[in-house]
């Protein structure tokens, strides 16, 4: 079994935008329009610069829509006198927004992968997840869009990727369950085939799952 992508493949692309893209000005009356659907009057005070104000957010939590995550991968450090063990980066804070009902996801993430003669900046994997986080997302394909492009581009032995997160579609709305972390894992070459590797990432992350049989 080895799914690790080909060579060429390329980390996940955003969809292509709609053209024309709506003007500014559609955006903020769509804004208003809900407002308005919510039962509330959009010309009282307190509102009135609500629609721009949630454009220009908008602007900012799903700006990984304009972002190329490869390329943050693109720049490799192989001075590492031989360096081969695994490399992890923990505790990745993260904000997304789930696709189905808009609503925030926040959580962590943590990757680790062994080198193959060259490694990146740490920044740049912390980069990684923000690009991917900052477009409508679900977790799973978050997390799978994460693996493969530093699987992709770095060429590692290996990648393990895990993110936990509360959904406040799930704490907010519907089921009103709170304190529920949903937790995704997604292992790759090394990762995937050798037990031993993939519980030493899981150690060093902390997840009960490292004292567990596999
Ligand atoms: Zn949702």
């Amino acid at each position: 079994m080895n799914d690790i992508p080909r060579r060429n493949a390329v980390c996940a692309k955003p969809p292509e935008p709609k053209d024309p893209r709506p003007s500014r000005e559609e955006a903020e009356a769509a804004i208003r329009t809900m407002l308005l659907w919510a039962g509330d009057d959009p010309d009282r005070e307190g509102l009135r610069d609500t629609p721009a104000r949630v454009a220009r957010a908008y602007g900012q939590w799903f700006a990984g829509y304009r972002e190329d995550p490869e390329a943050y991968l693109a720049r490799t450090f192989e001075e590492v006198d031989g360096y081969d063990e695994m490399i992890v980066l923990k505790d990745i804070r993260f904000e997304s927004h789930c696709e189905h009902h808009l609503a925030p996801i926040i959580g962590r993430v943590h990757v680790g992968y062994l080198p193959n003669n060259k490694v990146v900046g740490i920044s740049k994997l912390a980069r990684v997840v923000e690009a991917f986080a900052r477009r409508l997302q679900v977790q799973e394909k978050m997390n799978a869009q994460i693996a493969h492009c530093i699987q992709t581009v770095l060429e590692p032995k290996g990648v393990g990727v895990v993110v936990e997160a509360v959904h406040q579609c799930m704490t907010t709305r519907g089921v009103h369950k709170t304190g529920v972390t949903m937790v995704t894992s997604m292992m790759l070459g090394e990762f995937r085939e050798n037990a031993l590797t993939r519980r030493e990432f899981l150690h060093v992350i902390g997840s009960p799952a490292s004292s567990a049989d596999g």
